[in-house]
């Protein structure tokens, strides 16, 4: 499996910078995980591939540019963007994004090939099949309704946690399966930021180092990601000092292969 956390900021001579301000992992050039930046730094081909999107929860740094990449696709999409998410995040998504109001209600509209955009309401706890993954969404522990994500293509397996502070179910189903290639985890702000990260329910070095404690696999790659860019320095320092084995922070444009 072939996973790319798409950049959200360039400099001047279009290469992509390494701080992540907005979330969006392309797998396969064809499934995207969030939406964040997904219309800013698509390729053209990958703008052409990409038709289904999970959205793990409504926060802005997750979906800013989903409507755009709707608006700009909107003549040409012969057959709908398809979002999944849980009920309760479309619902979110219906009710404060796609209203009339922010945007347009996409679902609701036709090009002269058919719907540009469906919803595809995803289980929590259950497989679901999408392409050619295989995909269980938990429940994490974050503000807003939110799911972290088991990916499996048959050969790899990977773990995305979402936005998410102490959590439980995500770790007992990580643990249940045999193998795990690689965990993306999220680490937000730094140690001197505990009592933020604590009220917007995000990790810290210090509280993901314990978080990792309930993990039972080994050797598995571990990507930190969602590092808020102001104290980008700190956090990588701090993650540096834990020790932990293949830890690393995740680049964005960088393809990961497992
Ligand atoms: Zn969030
Ligand atoms: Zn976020």
């Amino acid at each position: 499996m072939r996973v790319q956390l798409l950049p959200s900021t360039f400099d001047g001579r279009g290469q992509a910078t390494l701080e992540q301000r907005l979330t969006c992992y392309l797998i396969d050039d064809c499934v995207a995980v969030d939406a964040g930046s997904l219309a800013i730094a698509l390729t053209a081909d990958q703008r052409h591939t990409v038709r289904d999107i999970i959205v793990t929860h409504p926060h802005m740094d997750h979906i800013a540019s989903l409507p755009i990449f709707i608006d700009d696709l909107y003549p040409t999409l012969k057959e709908p963007v398809r979002v999944y998410a849980t009920a309760e995040v479309i619902a979110l998504l219906e009710r404060d994004v796609f209203n009339w109001n922010v945007y347009p209600r996409f679902s609701e509209l036709n090009n002269e090939f058919g719907p540009v955009m469906e919803y595809v309401p995803i289980p929590t706890g259950q497989e679901f099949k999408l392409a050619h993954l295989t995909i269980t969404a938990w429940p994490v522990n974050h503000i807003v309704p939110t799911v972290g994500l088991i990916v499996s293509d048959g050969q790899s397996t990977i773990a995305f946690s979402s936005d998410t502070a102490e959590t439980e179910e995500l770790w007992e189903a990580i643990n249940r399966i045999s193998h795990v290639d690689a965990l993306l985890i999220e680490a937000s702000f730094p140690n001197s930021m505990a009592k933020l990260a604590e009220v917007s329910t995000h990790f810290t070095p210090a509280t993901l180092s314990r978080e990792l404690g309930k993990l039972r696999h080994n050797g598995l790659d571990i990507l930190a990601v969602h590092l808020k860019p102001a104290y980008r320095e700190k956090i990588i320092e701090e993650l540096e000092g834990l020790n932990v084995p293949k830890l690393k922070v995740m680049e964005p444009g960088k393809t990961y292969s497992w």
